[in-house]
């Protein structure tokens, strides 16, 4: 049966958010600071970037000002959902030094967020996550107590970014499951409407509450047209079926080498990747020596401390740190989770100070992979 589909007017935001907090959600959503999008606490909907787009291209983000006053016409920015369900840094373990040393378990605690403005490709990258986080060998309590409160609001993609290529990716630019609600931006001259889906019970029974109207026939088909001139409209793409064979095909392609003069093993790449999970473990101590923490903190396959062991480091080269890394987003990923590490959301292209382009890293790969490199090389080493 086909789901009921509603109209929500710019004002109608309002009540959503007020809805949420009834049912104990801090909403989050996407507000301008510091030159960029970033996910904030929302208290209203003036808080949105009306009016405000991105521009991105290699090595560039920039913010400007639209024509109109869209709520969501800008594309992703340099966080993503990754930042709150996966929180950069995280407390483990503290421990108190008074006479006798008492350590104390952080457990996490379960906290309700309210996502609204969710790209279709972080949709995808939050199911990337869960499956690496609470669907493998083991579940990370700190995710889980995150996800478990999560409730995620998309708004789709009527038009993509130059760096965009989740279509490519089949990620975007509409979101077609993970959500509760989804949304579709209609501007107006000076206020925008919203065609709502719903997407889960929670969604739904939300949606019911607000009594809004249904939405009028043909606005469900102007939405899948949108959508689909966003996707017919990228100029990047990868073919994420192919990669993992011309992955193994180039292990000692030259391009990794030429590629390795530009890269600066910065890793910001695998900081914007909605979908790198890597983490560290440090201690830290009070300057009295009377407590320390144990934390979990993001960590990066392209410094050379992140394969140290016994001795040395595996990986001493950022031929070897870039090539691990893209050979594990398209290729080893596939092997391990069953789907790519890649949702095509272009953040690792903008926000490289180099302006490698992972696409433009495949398609020269591909280009001359031919028959000259052998298959099933290992590319775990240097
Ligand atoms: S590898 Fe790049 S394009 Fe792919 S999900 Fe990560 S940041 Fe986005
Ligand atoms: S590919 Fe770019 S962002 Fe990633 S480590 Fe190299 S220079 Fe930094």
């Amino acid at each position: 049966m086909r789901k009921k589909q509603y109209r929500l007017h710019q004002s109608d935001l309002s009540s959503l958010l007020e809805n949420l907090r009834r049912r104990g959600y801090q909403p989050y959503g996407p507000q301008r600071r510091d030159h960029a999008i970033e996910w904030l606490p929302l208290d209203g909907i003036h808080q949105l970037p009306a009016g405000w787009t991105t521009t991105t291209a290699p090595a560039t983000y920039r913010m400007q000002e639209r024509s109109d006053q869209a709520l969501f016409g800008y594309w992703t920015g340099p966080d993503s959902l990754k930042k709150l369900l996966h929180p950069p840094e995280a407390c483990l373990l503290k421990a108190e030094y008074n006479g006798g040393v008492r350590f104390v378990r952080q457990a996490p605690a379960e906290v309700k967020r309210a996502f609204i403005g969710v790209r279709a490709c972080d949709l995808a990258a939050v199911a990337a996550l869960d499956r690496v986080l609470l669907s493998d060998r083991w579940v990370d309590d700190i995710y889980q107590a995150n996800r478990n409160g999560a409730l995620l609001i998309a708004v789709n993609c009527t038009s993509s970014a130059p760096t965009c290529f989740c279509a490519s990716m089949g990620s975007g630019p509409r979101a077609r499951s993970g959500y509760d609600i989804a949304l579709t931006e209609r501007v107006g001259d000076g206020s925008s409407e919203f065609l709502a889906e719903p997407g889960s019970e929670a969604g739904a029974s939300i949606l019911e509450e607000l009594t809004a109207l249904a939405a009028p026939a043909g606005w469900e088909k102007e939405a899948e047209e949108s959508c689909q001139s966003a996707a017919a409209a990228q100029t990047r793409a990868v073919d994420a079926s192919s990669a993992p064979a011309v992955i193994d095909r180039t292990f000692d392609h030259p391009r990794w080498d030429q590629t390795a003069r530009r890269c600066l093993a910065c890793g910001n790449c695998t900081s914007v990747c909605p979908t790198c999970f890597c983490v560290n473990i440090e201690e830290r101590n009070a300057l009295d020596l009377r407590s320390a923490e144990r934390l979990r903190v993001w960590d990066s396959c392209f410094t050379q401390a992140f394969t140290y062991i016994h001795g040395g480091s595996i990986r001493t080269t950022p031929k070897s740190r870039y090539r691990q890394w893209l050979s594990h987003k398209l290729a080893r990923w596939q092997e391990q989770f069953g789907m790519p590490g890649c949702t095509g959301c272009g953040r690792c292209i903008a926000w490289c100070p180099a302006g490698i382009d992972i696409t433009e890293e495949m398609a020269a790969l591909e280009a001359s992979s031919g028959s000259t490199y052998p298959t099933g090389v290992s590319t775990h080493g240097n």
